[in-house]
């Protein structure tokens, strides 16, 4: 049945052919060993399984701030590029799909993991074998929170190329009006509502056709779901009968309300950053994919950025050992590692808090506290209901022909519960009389399981996931060591403040409510967790099951934060460049000031959109 699966997903972009022809045009393209080792033959093991006693070669850079490296092992990459990308993730893959539409600009793009060429990349449902897995995924973790009764999560981050895109969720979702409406309040100019939604117009291809918010054309698909669920439409209409209104659309400024999920999805596949903006262009003569690739720091001359180094799988002539390499830039390094990557390297670079980087040896270019500071995150609480009488994945997937038949349904019609994104119901409605617009998101699943990676419940269940959606918690990203193999320590923080606790208790409580109004009743929903145990009247109970049911929903933001110059915290200004050195930018999820009212890939591929214009309106300046 999988070979079915296979055979109808075997489409010529599938393959690493365009990257070929690339291969021929530019030396030493990605068909080194080091791109086409372990991750093509499918074999799990982890990509940097490096000696660690090579050095790096830091080039020409005047302000080395690593160990002298030893130059014999260095192996520099052809020439001079106008851009370096860092990272070939949901930003990355459009930041180089724009940037090297320029036939006049050598545009290389460097991506730590390697090529989609797993079915589970593209079917939706992949993510169940993505997450936690090293061939897709970072693997890291928090350390234990507080918040969270010391517990500590797994934070998954995408590590192929399309980036967390090719193991999400798949949801659209822009978030509201106001908060960037906030962000031009902060002092940033260009980044009001009204300024960006031309941005996420201009790569959209929307199933709802051309309107005043919605485009049609680009490379974004942006599909309906293609499966229904009786649970889920008894949930909407609970919903309704707790005040809460249906809404055809989330995304036209204000969220509020309930609605189906709109998914980044084609004919029932999954459509990654990858697939729709990096791997139709790579064939273009002046763009070049390296994968395999970690990049361990950016190379100045003075405060100038002039190239990237990096460790790379797999030597000439054979494919186990890493060589280190580097390449120069003689326009702009781009940073599009994602909120965990982008601070790791600006860090190893010798950007951020001086007391940090010495603590770690590493040599101060410039103090920026703000660096790794200002994490945020969401923070799903997950309420989970037994159920009678109604279908559930949970009672699919372990009857003895379900599997089969989602089998079938999707490679026979491209349909049913494979092609779901986890969570199908969204629902955006406010904790109390206080709030001005809603700040909190539902994700309703017909299934439940302990946590991503782990087996359905055997019961049938479904899952009521909740989350604050401008949490005032703030946390930190820092170096576990120089060695930029190393995790990075990562603290979120959770309900670590007073406001973020009480909406969390008002939260299950408004859960509580929803679930108990007639149209689920049919269903005798049952509260598995946290369980009746826990009192509504209990506010310190109810924070104590928030800490015991939160988990991260993956919205990192926030580290490489942008804001004015004169904010010591600040580490982009408003075009995106990292302040206090030159041509340097960030551009990905780390640059968001505050976080959006949702999740956060329409937002990145937002700020990629707009990032590459001001990229390509500087270079015209700077050439006239
Ligand atoms: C499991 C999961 C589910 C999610 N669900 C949704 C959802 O349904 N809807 C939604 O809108 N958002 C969702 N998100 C969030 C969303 O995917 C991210 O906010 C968004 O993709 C971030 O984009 P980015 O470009 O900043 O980083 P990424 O897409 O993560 O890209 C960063 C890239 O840089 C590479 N990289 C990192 N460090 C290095 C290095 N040192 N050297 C070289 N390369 C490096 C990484 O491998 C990666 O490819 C989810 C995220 C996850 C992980």
């Amino acid at each position: 049945m999988l070979a079915m699966i296979a055979a109808a997903f075997w489409e010529p972009s599938f393959q690493a052919k365009p990257g070929a022809r690339a291969a021929r045009r530019l030396p030493r393209a990605d068909h080194s060993p080091a791109t086409l080792s372990g991750q093509a033959t499918g074999r799990r093991r982890h990509p940097f399984s490096i000696r660690r006693t090579l050095l790096w070669s830091g080039e020409s850079s005047a302000a080395p701030i690593l160990p002298e490296p030893d130059v014999t092992q260095a192996q520099a990459v052809d020439g001079d590029y106008d851009y370096i990308i860092v990272g070939a993730g949901s930003a990355g893959c459009l930041l180089a799909n724009r940037l090297s539409a320029d036939a006049g600009k050598r545009v290389l793009i460097l991506e730590a993991g390697g090529r989609d060429n797993w079915i589970w990349f593209h079917i939706p449902v992949g993510y169940l074998f993505a997450i936690g897995n090293p061939r897709s995924d970072w693997c890291f973790k928090t350390e234990p929170e507080a918040g969270l009764n010391g517990r500590s999560l797994n934070y998954p981050r995408g590590k192929v190329i399309g980036g967390s895109s090719a193991i999400n969720a798949m949801i659209y979702m822009r978030g509201q009006a106001a908060d960037y409406d906030h962000w031009r309040q902060l002092g940033l100019v260009g980044w009001g509502w009204d300024d960006v939604l031309p941005f996420f117009k201009r790569h959209e291809n929307h199933f709802l056709g051309e309107s005043h918010a919605h485009a049609v054309g680009g490379e974004w698909h942006i599909d309906a779901p293609r499966v229904r669920w009786d649970l889920l439409d008894a949930f909407r209409a609970a919903a309704a009968q707790a005040g809460i209104k249906s809404i055809a659309d989330f995304n036209c400024g204000d969220n509020e309300g309930c609605c189906a999920f709109h998914v980044n999805q084609k004919r029932g596949r999954r459509v990654s950053a990858a697939r729709a903006f990096l791997k139709p262009v790579l064939h273009r003569p002046n763009l070049r994919l390296e994968t395999g690739c970690l990049v361990e720091g950016v190379m100045f001359d003075g405060r100038r950025a002039v190239g990237v180094r990096w460790r790379q799988e797999g030597g000439p002539g054979n494919g186990k050992d890493a060589m280190r390499r580097s390449a120069r830039c003689s326009g702009e390094v781009v940073l599009a590692a994602g909120s965990i990557g982008s601070t790791q390297i600006l860090l190893l670079s010798g950007i951020g808090p001086a007391d940090h980087l010495a603590e770690h040896g590493i040599g101060v270019l410039i103090d920026r506290p703000g660096v790794g500071a200002n994490l945020q995150d969401h923070l799903q609480l997950r309420l989970i209901y037994k159920v009678e009488g109604v279908a559930t994945l949970n009672a699919r997937y372990h009857s003895p022909l379900g599997l089969p038949r989602m089998l079938a349904e999707y490679a026979l019609f491209r349909r049913g519960p494979l092609t779901m994104a986890p969570s199908q119901l969204g629902l955006f409605t406010r904790s109390d009389g206080d709030q001005a617009r809603a700040n909190l998101q539902y994700h309703v699943q017909p299934l439940s399981l302990d946590r991503f990676g782990e087996p359905l419940h055997k019961f049938p269940a479904f899952t009521a996931s909740v989350c604050n959606l401008r949490p005032t918690s703030r946390g930190a990203v820092r170096l576990r060591s120089r060695e930029a193999a190393d995790p990075p320590v990562i603290r979120p923080n959770y309900l670590a403040t007073e406001d973020d606790r009480r909406i969390a208790a008002s939260s299950i409580r408004l859960t509580r409510r929803i679930v108990a109004q007639p149209a689920l009743a049919p269903f005798h929903p049952d509260e598995y967790l946290p369980g009746p145990a826990v009192r509504d009247d209990d506010e310190q109970g109810l924070i104590k099951a928030a800490g015991d049911v939160g988990t991260t929903i993956f919205h990192p933001v926030g580290t490489a934060k942008m804001g004015l110059p004169s904010d010591p915290m600040t580490v982009v200004d408003d075009r995106l460049r990292v302040v206090g050195v030159e041509r340097l930018r960030v551009i990905d999820a780390s640059v968001m000031p505050t976080t959006t009212s949702g999740n956060t890939t329409a937002p990145t591929m937002m700020i990629a959109e707009k990032g590459a214009a001001l990229l390509r309106a500087d270079a015209k300046a700077f050439a006239s």
